[in-house]
């Protein structure tokens, strides 16, 4: 599979260039055009590492996984917030 991901640079304080790769993802329908160091292959993409988290858990997580998390964020005293 052939995959084209852009390069940017920029001037180093010693001279000469840096490359940066430019994120390919999107989020929230938009360009992610981050810089990272390193890009993270997730499979078939390769996607800075806020964009591979984000792919991630819209993928694996279900309204189930959803739930947990979020009850496992309260402590021993705490209660649900009241249903509306
Ligand atoms: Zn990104």
């Amino acid at each position: 599979m052939a995959y084209t991901v852009p390069l940017t640079s920029t001037s180093c304080i010693k001279g000469g260039e840096r490359p940066y790769f430019v994120c390919p993802g999107q989020v929230c329908g938009r360009p992610c055009l981050r810089q990272p160091f390193n890009l993270y292959s997730g499979g078939r993409h390769f996607l800075c590492r806020n964009c591979y988290r984000l792919a991630f858990q819209s993928q694996s997580e279900t309204p189930h996984d959803w739930l947990l998390r979020r009850v496992s964020k309260l402590r021993p005293g705490n209660t649900l917030p009241p249903r509306r």
